[in-house]
């Protein structure tokens, strides 16, 4: 177990949706270094329900109109937002003016622009800013790290990932441009990028991609179904596929040698990956990835150590959606990333 830092750091959740009731409020329960002392919500009912829950005192419950009070509030260290995607930026920002550190979920804004400007906010604040990429902190996907860092078996040359569910509510959010920014590429792709980037310890540099619409109406405001391949400069290669209108085995492998070196399977779920390493299957211990996550961001305000999650690595993934998207608007043409 990683060493715990000298106090515990206070969090304080904005939006109290799916993914922070579900997921991020139980992780809250495990963690070493920080705890849940805050909410914001604009819905009074989820203050009730949530604030007696977790025994969240009125005096730590904002709503988006009073979110700025929380300058005042002394408890508070860490602002997760995680809200939709639309909002990230502006309450990012709004949170790093306020003297918090930041986590904002995946993905990060907008646009590479309010990427940019997130990570400004956060240094003219003097305060951090991560992304929850939960999945650093899954055992599995570290071996892809260090996979990525160490080639004990030479450098990756080909990579695969499938990761799709099926939306199927119009009034879902996640299918609203202006909310969203993107649909199952923006969503879900961006996990395949990570694992593309970690495992061979690179960054792509270009792509070519195609979108795929079976159901126009539906999908009318944001992608269906994306093919993309990442290219890297020494020849690696990722082809992935996104989509929100079937559910797929969600794998993810990489091959250095004539075997699959490094095979996930259920690799960006929320539990039950298997790692099999040259074919053979890697036992792995249950962990809670989120509590994980946040801890490592409280270990990091003490000793300044690189999360390998922070705003820096969002706004990468942001300039290879950017890309993507370039790529599809011009019917699969080759386009060289811009990270500049
Ligand atoms: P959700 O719809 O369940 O929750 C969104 C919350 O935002 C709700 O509480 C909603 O009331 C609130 N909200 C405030 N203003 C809103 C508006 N104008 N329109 C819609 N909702 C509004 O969504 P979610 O699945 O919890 O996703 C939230 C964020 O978390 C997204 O950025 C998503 O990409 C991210 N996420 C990350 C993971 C992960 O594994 N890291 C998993 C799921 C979601």
């Amino acid at each position: 177990m990683a060493p715990a830092t000298k106090r515990k750091y206070g969090v304080a959740l904005v939006g109290l949706g799916r993914y922070a009731t579900g997921q991020l409020m139980p992780a809250l329960q495990h963690t070493q270094n920080c705890q849940l002392v805050a909410l914001v919500t604009g819905t009074k009912s989820k203050a009730a329900l949530y604030g007696g829950r977790y025994q969240i005192p009125d005096t730590h419950i904002y709503n988006y109109d009073n979110f700025d009070r929380i300058v005042e509030n002394e408890d508070v260290d860490i602002v997760y937002i995680v809200l939709p995607n639309s909002m990230h930026a502006e309450y990012s920002i709004r949170a790093a003016n306020a003297g918090k550190h930041v986590i904002c979920e995946k993905p990060m804004a907008l646009s590479v622009a309010e990427s940019q400007a997130m990570i400004a906010a956060g240094e003219a604040n003097q305060v951090t800013l991560n992304i929850g990429y939960r999945l650093h902190f899954h055992q599995a996907h570290r071996v892809a790290i260090q996979v990525g860092r160490e080639q004990p078996e030479g450098a990756v040359k080909y990579m695969q990932a499938e990761l799709a569910f099926k939306v199927t509510d119009p009034s879902e959010w996640r299918l609203n441009k202006a909310l969203a920014g993107g649909g199952a590429l923006y969503d879900l792709g961006i996990y395949c990028i990570q694992a593309a980037r970690y495992s061979t310890g690179q960054s792509p540099v270009s792509v070519i991609a195609r979108e795929y619409k079976t159901d126009a109406e539906l999908f009318s405001q944001v992608d269906e179904t994306v093919n993309f391949q990442l290219e890297f400069a020494d020849g690696a290669v990722m082809s992935a596929t996104t989509s929100y209108n079937f559910k797929a085995d969600r794998h993810f492998v990489a091959y250095a040698n004539n075997q699959s070196t490094l095979e996930i399977r259920d690799a960006f779920n929320y539990s039950g990956q298997q790692l099999f390493m040259n074919g053979r299957r890697v036992a792995l211990s249950r962990v809670v990835m989120q509590s994980l996550q946040m801890d490592a961001v409280c270990r990091s305000l003490e000793s300044g150590a690189d999360t390998g999650i922070s705003g820096a690595e969002g706004l990468k993934d942001m300039c290879i959606l950017d890309a993507i998207y370039r790529s599809i608007a011009a019917d699969g043409r080759r386009v060289v990333i811009d990270y500049s």
